[in-house]
């Protein structure tokens, strides 16, 4: 279709399967990474696909990404907030500069690019989609940062559909267990505790990409992909669940 996407985090795992089939698409595609090594070697293999170097937490870089962006696309109609690494918390004692980091790249990295495409995006009628993650409703212990990061991208995504409607519909995609790296040895027990009954793959993250950009009338939203991990009812001695704490 010849659209021009913005994709962070597009060197590895869901970012570089939303890519792919962006490209597949016949959309030209310029993402944002700082895995240099693997980048380079995606780049290598398809003739609209740019990459940009730069950490996602350093708004210089974000600003430049986005020069360059303009530069080789020409125009903007997609621009997915992708990139995220999780960290630890309190019981980890995560510094203050730690936390900050983290909340950089999942959480201020998503504003400032959706405000560096604002113009564009609306000339085009585009879509912003984030990436949060199902641990933005549900915690394990010693995940403060990224579970306030992914909070956070969350209640953006509404702000920001409020502010750029009707011109830019902005969505959120909120994934459980995505197998990254093609593992398929995960046990009968990791598997039989998922609702659906198998660890999701980064298809199932990027299907969804697809689904809300062809949407009019879905914005603000929230759309969680766990499997049905979030649905389900735990306690102790109940249906074979055991705590062990
Ligand atoms: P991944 O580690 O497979 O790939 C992430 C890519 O982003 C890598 O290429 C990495 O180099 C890049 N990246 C990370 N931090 C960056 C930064 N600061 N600047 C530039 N590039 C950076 O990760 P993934 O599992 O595909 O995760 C993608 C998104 O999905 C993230 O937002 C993550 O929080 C979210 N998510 C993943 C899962 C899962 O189970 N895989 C679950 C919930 C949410």
């Amino acid at each position: 279709m010849n659209r021009g996407i913005l994709v962070t985090g597009g060197g590895h795992g869901i970012g570089k399967q939303i890519c792919l089939d962006f490209l597949e698409a016949g959309d030209q595609v310029c993402f944002m990474d700082f895995d240099e090594a693997l980048s380079r070697e995606f780049e290598a293999q398809y003739a609209k696909l740019f990459y940009f170097y730069g950490d996602v937490a350093n708004p210089k870089s974000l600003k430049a990404f986005v020069d360059f962006a303009m530069k080789k696309l020409g125009r903007i109609d997609v621009l997915v907030n992708n990139a995220c690494q999780g960290n630890k918390g309190i019981l980890s004692d995560l510094s203050y500069e730690m936390f900050d980091y983290v909340l950089s790249v999942g959480l201020k990295a998503p504003y400032e690019l959706s405000r560096l495409c604002r113009d564009q995006l609306i000339k085009n009628q585009g879509h912003i989609i984030n990436i949060a993650s199902s641990r933005a409703f549900q915690s394990e212990p010693d995940t403060e940062s990224y579970a306030s990061a992914k909070g956070g991208i969350v209640a953006l995504t509404h702000a920001l559909a409020i502010s750029l409607g009707p011109a830019v519909r902005v969505n959120c995609i909120a994934p459980g267990w995505i197998e990254v790296n093609g593992r398929e040895d995960h046990s009968q027990t990791d598997k039989a505790a998922i609702p659906a009954g198998k660890v999701g793959n980064p298809s199932d993250i990027s299907q969804m990409v697809f689904f809300l950009i062809g949407q009019s009338f879905i914005t603000g939203e929230t759309i969680t992909i766990d499997g049905g991990m979030n649905k389900r009812m735990i306690y102790h001695g109940d249906w074979n669940w055991e705590y062990r704490g």
